[in-house]
């Protein structure tokens, strides 16, 4: 890509680019908004909640949870955030092409013989293992410059981080701490999203049990669900994913965080049914009823989940025609879903109109529910195939015959 082309679309006319959307539009067969926007606003909501005194990162791992990595690091280093966690170095790298004066963090630590790819793009490895704290320690003197890190210590989730024991042991060898500059201690919590679980507290006492081991360096406990268990777990630094791209923290939000995703799908046709009719592969539900069903041009090739599916044993997902919540009818295929439209008037379910399968009116949790999973799987699948549209999600749809 030719440098500075990236910005070619601002020097579009308006209806250059609503013309370039349609054409666009009218060769794909769904259409995922993000609106990196409200992103941004829901980062803003949780700095707020923490206050000033506690620093509010943002992870974007996987994608920035499939919304796009460079634009949604683009709006919140606008916005003001200034510390991003990333999974691979290769996704730090990317952040820091975008934000170039980026704290950049990366939770799955120090991969084996990488550190000169951390040093190259100043990203900062949260140390896992004594092997990692080792490799690192060796590197930064082999260079002679402290460079700093992160030190994961693990207080019962038991998936990365050194134990309390050996942080005890890291603390005691000063001569090796001081190879590198420690930047933060954290831990990550196994039962965040149950606020009753009294894990929750055991973790934190065991966490704080380091404190004063390592004197002067920032603590960092919360996920989006650390957030919202209390200003306890705020500690110094919190690192929400999930909540900044709408998805549910809690089942009564009380920050009211805004829908960031909308995935939609066209109608390529209407049919009429008569009852005792089965749809779509298996015959896995049959019509109860003279049935019309809008037939959608998205599958779960777009990453749209196939176990949401319905079947006359147990329903499946709801989809949103114009005011209307529309079950999903049969099977998901590849390419191709049903959603039963019998209760919906025929002026608003027609040829070329759009349904919303999650977004603002079809909760994504839901959807991810029927489908017995999580909102995060649904966002990190997101639209291999969908038309992307960066903006907010309220924006019209370009509707009608095609
Ligand atoms: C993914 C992750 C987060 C963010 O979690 P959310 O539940 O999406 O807010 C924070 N910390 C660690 C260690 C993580 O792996």
């Amino acid at each position: 890509m030719a440098p500075g082309s990236k910005d070619t679309r601002h020097t579009l006319a308006a209806s250059d680019l609503q013309a370039a959307q349609e054409a666009q539009d009218a060769a794909c067969g769904s259409r995922l908004t993000i609106d990196t926007g409200a992103i941004a606003a829901n980062w803003q909501t949780l700095r707020e909640r923490v206050g000033s005194a506690v620093v509010c990162a943002a992870t974007v791992k996987s994608d920035a949870y499939g919304c796009g990595l460079a634009p949604t690091v683009r709006a919140l280093a606008s916005a003001g955030c200034s510390t991003f966690f990333v999974a691979l170095p290769q996704e730090g790298a990317t952040v820091r092409r975008e934000v170039p004066g980026a704290t950049i963090y990366v939770l799955n630590g120090l991969l084996p013989g990488a550190a000169a790819h951390y040093a190259e793009a100043m990203l900062r490895p949260v140390l896992g293992s004594l092997a990692e704290v080792e490799e690192w320690a060796v590197f930064c003197s082999s260079r002679k410059v402290a460079l700093e890190a992160a030190l994961h210590v693990d207080t019962g989730m038991n998936r990365l981080g050194v134990t309390v024991e050996e942080a005890r042991r890291i603390a005691a060898d000063p001569a090796m701490l001081a190879t590198f500059r420690l930047s933060l201690v954290m831990s990550h919590l196994a039962c965040g999203a149950t606020p009753k679980d009294p894990f929750n507290r055991e973790q934190l006492a065991r966490f704080k049990s380091l404190d004063g081991l390592f004197p002067g360096v920032p603590r960092s406990m919360a996920n989006s669900a650390g957030v919202f268990l209390g200003a306890d777990y705020h500690l110094d630094l919190v690192r929400p994913g999930i909540a900044l791209y709408g998805g549910e923290i809690l089942e009564s939000d009380p920050l009211r965080l805004r829908p960031a995703v909308k995935l939609e799908a066209r109608i390529l046709q209407v049919r009429h049914v008569p009852a005792g009719a089965g749809v779509g592969y298996g015959r896995a539900q049959v019509t109860n009823r003279p049935t019309r069903l809008a037939i959608l041009s998205t599958g779960y090739g777009d990453g749209y989940h196939r176990r949401a599916g319905s079947s006359d044993i147990r329903p499946g997902a709801k989809a949103w025609l114009s005011g209307h919540a529309v079950p999903l009818f049969g099977r998901i295929s590849m390419d191709l879903i049903a959603v039963d439209v019998t209760d919906v008037p025929q002026d608003l379910a027609r040829r070329g109109a759009y349904v919303q399968l999650y977004g603002p009116d079809m909760d994504m949790t839901q959807v991810a529910s029927a489908a017995e999973t999580i909102d995060y799987e649904l966002l990190t699948g997101l639209g291999r195939r969908s038309l992307r549209v960066y903006g907010p999600l309220s924006g019209t749809a370009v509707q009608g015959d095609w």
